[in-house]
């Protein structure tokens, strides 16, 4: 079949509050009510549509209001008018038109991959270059500042299957990490915890205290400071049996060429939210693995439609061989945007077979949290 051409005429863009089960403390930044996402959809003259989220976190990327707008008045521009199937160029021009705002660049190309799928009808981890996996193991996350509430949670993910979990510490006092430990291993001898300090540590004594962490057998600590203090991290990776997980130290591919060439960790989290697309994900991990370093699939405050760009991208990377923690979809919101649920079960996620990102957007649902929207 030879290319047929195809332009994208339309681009709409929601900025959406959605509401959340309970609050979450990340050290960095507490969640109390909701999260704000940025939906966008394009639509092509052949009338083909695509979806795509941005997941910013004021805290961490940028806010929603600044990605809106990133999208609503940078980025429209050079997709108006462009040919769908022309991904790289109309990525290389967004990220001419605006520096910065990954996560809007993360749903344009989210949006242009679903385009593309649906016009063909192939999945987008056939577009990545096809499938390794089939399913992900998923982790869910622990940040509930009432701890109680957690365990409950837990309880309700192991009969659910799960089996990988990520405490998030260094938001109280270090004693309270201990504690959270202890219950956490008294009551799941085999469960696979994770940690994450969300650059919550002074380099200053932090030694010691993730050497006390140690002793619970987790599986990794991600991020124990702050994501700069590239000395610290490669102190820390030197010093430490547990394997060191960089996340806000490696944002670009760039980043994860000096976390490799500084042995700055042991393994690196990929988000799209953080490189600005599925490729460039793909691009950090396989400069992970060419110094052997595994990667894991890690996300922001997301609904289910950013998690379906990111089972994608893992689908088709052996590298990201760590799990994912797509679970807030199914864990974490009142409500999620797509028509159906996202697909887990059993502590897994399962890669979708159907055309795109293989789910579709409800759009009343949508409308009805959307705060503003512009086309
Ligand atoms: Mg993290």
């Amino acid at each position: 079949m030879t290319h047929q051409k195809d332009s994208i005429e339309r681009m709409t863009v929601w900025h959406a509050a959605l509401p959340v089960r309970s609050a979450r403390d990340h050290g960095s930044g507490l969640v109390a009510d909701k999260v704000d996402v940025v939906v966008i959809r394009l639509e092509t003259a052949s009338g083909v549509f695509g979806f795509g989220e941005a997941s910013p976190w004021a805290v961490f990327t940028g806010t929603a209001e600044a990605t809106a707008a990133a999208l609503d008045r940078y980025i429209r521009p050079v997709v108006l008018g462009a040919d769908p199937a022309d991904i790289p160029l109309i990525m290389a021009d967004a990220n001419r038109a605006i520096a910065g705002h990954t996560e809007a660049k993360a749903a344009l190309e989210t949006a242009l991959l679903d385009c593309r799928g649906r016009a063909m009808g192939l999945p987008v981890w056939a577009l990545l270059g096809g499938r390794y996996r089939k399913e992900i193991p998923l982790s869910i996350s622990l940040a509930n500042p009432d701890f109680d509430a957690d365990m409950d949670l837990l309880d309700e993910a192991w009969a659910g299957g799960i089996r990988m979990i990520k405490l998030k510490t260094g938001v109280q006092s270090h004693a309270f990490d201990i504690e959270r430990l202890e219950r956490l291993r008294k009551a799941y001898p085999e469960l696979n915890i994770r940690v994450d300090y969300n650059q919550g540590l002074q380099p200053f004594g932090a030694l010691r205290r993730l050497k006390d962490v140690e002793q619970f057998k987790v599986t990794f600590i991600e991020q124990p400071v702050p994501g700069w203090n590239h000395e610290a991290m490669a102190r820390f990776t030197a010093a430490l049996e547990t394997p060191i997980l960089a996340d806000e130290t490696v944002f670009s591919p760039g980043d994860a060429h000096k976390a490799v060439k500084g042995r700055l960790c042991d393994a690196i989290s990929v988000k799209i939210m953080k490189t600005g697309g599925l490729r460039r994900g793909m691009e950090v991990a396989a400069i992970a693995e060419s110094a052997g370093m595994p990667a894991y699939g890690g996300d922001m405050f997301e609904s289910g439609l950013a998690h379906l760009a990111g089972t994608h991208m893992i689908a088709a990377t052996p590298n990201i061989s760590l799990g994912c923690e797509f679970y807030q979809a199914r864990w974490y919101l009142e409500e999620d945007i797509l028509r159906e649920a996202f697909p887990c079960d059993n502590g897994k996620v399962a890669v979708p077979e159907g055309p795109g990102l293989g789910f579709d957007v409800d759009l009343e649902k949508l409308a009805h949290y959307a705060a503003d929207t512009r086309q």
